[in-house]
Order: C-alpha cells, then structure tokens, then sequence
C-alpha cells in the first residue's frame, strides 16, 4: 500500500459569486464590470462619514433563489455585520457582510460520481457580503487602486468539510456554477473573478474521525486549477506529516504558472475581524410569501432537468449531463425536439447527436454562445426532419448544415437551391448500379467467393458517381438482391 491510501482528505469550500444585479449591494451606483477605473462610486460606497447604505432589495431576492435551490432553510430574520480590517482597497476600514445570523443555512447539493451513485454535500450557509476593490501590483514598482468593485454584491456559498477528492470538489463547484448561472444571479466567469474559490484541505489517516488542520487555497481561477491545487496540497500535506512534520493552519496561494502553492506572508493572514452587527442597518426581515414567490419562479435546476432528460427522451446519462450544463443549451436541445414532424418526434437521440457534436464543436472552436449560433433550432429539426423523411442523406445533411452555418437558411432552401434532394427511385439507383457492376467483374466474383466486405467498395462506388446524392439503403438493398449469384 503507498504512503498516500493511508491517508483520505478532507475538502470544504468557499465560493464566492459576484450577483449581476444593475447597482450594488447599498448604493446606486452601476455594478458594471470593465468600466473605467473609479468611475462607479459614491458617497456611500467609498465609505464618507455620514452616508448611510440602503440594501439592495434584489441581492436578498438572488440569495434567496440560491438558498431554494441548495435546499437551505430560509432565515426570517438576518443580520449584517461589519467584519473590520485595514487594506488599501477597503476605503471605509471594514466590509460589510453577515456572520452570526446568515440569509440561508443548512443546505445541501447534491454531486453524481462516476459510477452512477450520487453524493450529498452540506452547504453550512449562504450570507451576503459587499465586495472590496481591487489592488492592482503589476503596474512596476506602484501598487494601483480601483474601487469600483467596493460594494459589488456577494454571495459566499460555504460548504460542510464533506468532500474527499479533488474530483469531488471539482464536481461540486461545478454545481455551484451551474446553479447561479441557472438562477441568473452570476455570470459564473471565474477568469474574471465573478465566480471565486477557496478551497480548505486537510488530511488524515483512514479511519480517524476528528478533522486534522487545514490550509486554505486561493487565487485559482479555473475549475482545473481549484483541482489541481488542491491535489498538490493533498500531496504536501502527507508528505510533510511523513517526514515527521505537522500541518500549520495557514493560506497558501496557487501559482498555476509554477504548479505550486506558496504561503502568503503570515502578516496579512493575522485576523481579528472584530465582527459586530452592523448599526446603521437593520435586519433583513424575509416573510413567508416572499418565499413563497421566489420559488415559484425558479427554474427547472440541472440536477432536475438532467433527470427529465434521461426519463421524457431516454437520453444517456452522459447526453444529458451534456446537454444540461448550460441553461441555454439544454433549451436549444428542447427547442430543437419542439421542431421534429409527427413521424419523426422520438428522435431524441438522434437530435442529441447532432447537438453534442456538430453544434458543440463550432460553438467551442469559435468560441460562440449558444444563443448567438447561427443554426436556429427550427432550422436543425428542419434538417433532422429531412434526413428521416428521405430528402437527404446523412452525409449529405453535413453539407446542408455546413450551408446552414454559413447562410442562416432553412435547410429546404438550401437543399432545393443545390439540388440535394437525396435520390431514391430504383430506376435510376438501378441503372447506375448496373453499370458500376459491369466495370468490375473481378470484384464481384471475389465478393461471390466470400469476400463480403467487397459491399462497401461497391457502395461507395454507386455513391460516387451519383455525387452523394444516392439513398443508401436502396443502394444496398439493390446491390445486395444484384449481386446473388
Ligand atoms: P474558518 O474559521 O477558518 O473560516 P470555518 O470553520 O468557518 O473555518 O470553515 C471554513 C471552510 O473550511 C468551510 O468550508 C469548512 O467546511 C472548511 N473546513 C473547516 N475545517 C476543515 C478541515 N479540518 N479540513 C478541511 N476543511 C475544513
Ligand atoms: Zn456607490
Ligand atoms: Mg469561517
């Protein structure tokens, strides 16, 4: 057994979100990200005396959706606080956030593991919390200060120390992610920044029940790099303990171009935040029927709707984990199925093929939106519709569908104007099959003597000389009764 199956590893994270409300979290001013630095402030945001700040009504809103959708108990009566510290990019010398009585607690979501079973991971709590601004050190020896970002809403997502992989970790971020993109309450964009990790890893020996002591990560900004991290830490952690060391409580930072993580300095982690609640705020008062409302107008969550997938179209576990990962595109995929013929509306699959790899492919190679794709989804389920009622081959549709991206066209268009229609008339299969047969009397004795993969040369023959355009179950259905000696 290596040193390493000793040891499990114990994983709890911190998510940030940044919401996209239009203003911030107790001020008017825009919340727009990108603008010109210092232009989004004010009075209250840059913390003046005698400004007072006024809760934006649609963070509570976007923290109760989240709340719902990670199965927390809504909390009726809820508390701001000032968490004191200084820095430079904190111009009122404290943030404003939520620590004894948080919007959301004891929640959980739930994560699918490879082999079909499925993992519940507590969420501990939800609180709202401003955003401080943001200090810029790689301008040569000045350090810069924008604070437009002071006063963006947060949400912090805080799990239970309930994860034992880096996977896991990973997979539960990523339903975080999902989650608010879902809700519409944060872009999700973790390059920049409106989606945040810390992750807290610690190690002990298998079996063992207390916790041991934990390192927090920061400062990776991509699901691949919050796993990588933390596998390096995981791997640290039992080297060090190994060799005779002891884990210290402290926060390292992720070097993704070194593949390490390295301690900050022990100066900026002293922390004594001198919590106290907030006195020019009052409490968040949360009433049943605003509950009640905010329910009703969730949507259908990933986990749910990957789950209608797999039931309504019998799509593969993996299709629907696809298709499901953006809001968007699981409404692209539906849309399409909306466009199927009468004859034609169970190509499920069929149509998940098509979406999964021709539509995904240009949409990650050039990097598009799903909503902006060039291929409507009645203009897909036009195609698909074509392919099943015989117009056009398979083959052909490539063609039609590379037109369509190129054009925005309805596929009829496109195949009448190219004269695509497939031909199935045996007549004409016939006659050109017929000559095709003439020209290799060697080929077909061998194929008589057995050798039966001689099928698809003369298919492919018969399919060259009518430009594609053939039906090819005819022509094999003709080829196969001419070809009986
Ligand atoms: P702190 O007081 O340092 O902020 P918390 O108890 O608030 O620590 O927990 C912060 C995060 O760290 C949570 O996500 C929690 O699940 C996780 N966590 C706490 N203790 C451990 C541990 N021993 N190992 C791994 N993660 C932990
Ligand atoms: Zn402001
Ligand atoms: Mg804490």
């Amino acid at each position: 057994m290596s040193i390493y199956e000793k040891y499990e590893a114990v994983i709890g994270l911190e998510v940030h979100a940044q919401l996209s409300t239009n203003t911030k979290i107790f001020c008017g001013c825009s919340n727009k990200f990108g603008s010109q630095p210092n232009s989004n402030v004010c009075p209250v945001c840059l913390g003046m005396p005698g400004v007072l700040p006024v809760l934006n009504k649609q963070v509570v809103e976007y923290a109760i959706r989240m709340g719902l959708a990670t199965n927390c108990s809504i909390t009726t009566k809820s508390i701001f606080a000032r968490k004191n510290y200084f820095y430079p990019d904190l111009p009122k010398g404290y943030q404003i956030s939520q620590y004894e009585e948080p919007i959301c607690q004891y929640g959980y979501a739930d994560i699918e593991l490879g082999n079909g079973s499925s993992k519940r991971i507590g969420v501990t709590r939800i609180h709202m919390e401003e955003d401080a601004g943001k200090s810029i050190h790689d301008a040569g020896n000045e350090t810069l200060v924008d604070v437009n970002r002071c006063g963006t809403p947060l949400l912090e997502i805080v799990s239970e120390p309930d994860m034992r992989s880096a996977e896991e970790a990973s997979k539960y971020l990523i339903s975080i992610w999902q989650t608010v993109k879902y809700l519409g309450i944060c872009d999700g964009n973790m390059e920049e920044g409106s989606l945040r990790c810390d992750a807290n890893v610690s190690v002990r020996l298998k079996g063992e029940t207390k916790l041991g002591t934990k390192a927090e990560l920061k400062n990776m900004n991509s699901f691949r790099n919050v796993e990588r991290a933390i596998e390096y830490e995981i791997k640290r952690q039992i080297d060090l303990i190994e060799e005779g060391g002891a884990v210290i409580q402290q926060t390292l930072l992720w070097n993704a171009d070194k593949n390490i993580a390295a301690p900050m300095r022990s100066k900026e982690e002293a922390h004594d935040y001198r919590y106290f609640p907030d006195p020019d705020l009052v409490p968040v008062i949360v009433n049943k029927e605003w509950i009640a409302s905010v329910e009703k107008h969730l949507p259908e969550l990933p986990v749910i709707r990957r789950k209608r997938f797999i039931e309504a179209f019998k799509l593969p576990p993996y299709d629907a984990e696809v298709l499901t990962q953006e809001k968007e595109l699981a409404d692209y995929f539906e849309s399409s199925l909306n466009g199927l013929s009468k004859k034609n509306e169970e190509n499920y699959k069929f149509v998940s093929n098509w979406v999964m790899t021709d539509v995904l492919r240009v949409v990650n190679d050039e990097k598009l939106s799903i909503t902006d794709f060039p291929v409507s989804p009645a203009h897909l389920s036009g195609m698909v519709n074509a392919i099943a009622d015989g117009t056009i081959s398979g083959k052909i549709a490539k063609d039609v569908f590379a037109e369509m991206l190129k054009t925005k066209e309805h596929p009829q268009t496109i195949i009448e104007r190219k004269g695509l229609v497939q031909i199935s008339d045996t007549g004409t299969i016939e006659k050109e099959i017929d000559s095709i047969l003439s020209k290799f009397p060697n080929e077909i004795s061998r194929y008589r003597g057995g050798e039966a993969k001689l099928m698809g040369f003369f298919v492919g023959e018969t399919m060259k000389v009518m430009k594609g355009k053939g039906n090819p179950k005819v022509i094999n259905e003709l080829l196969v009764k001419k070809l009986k000696s």
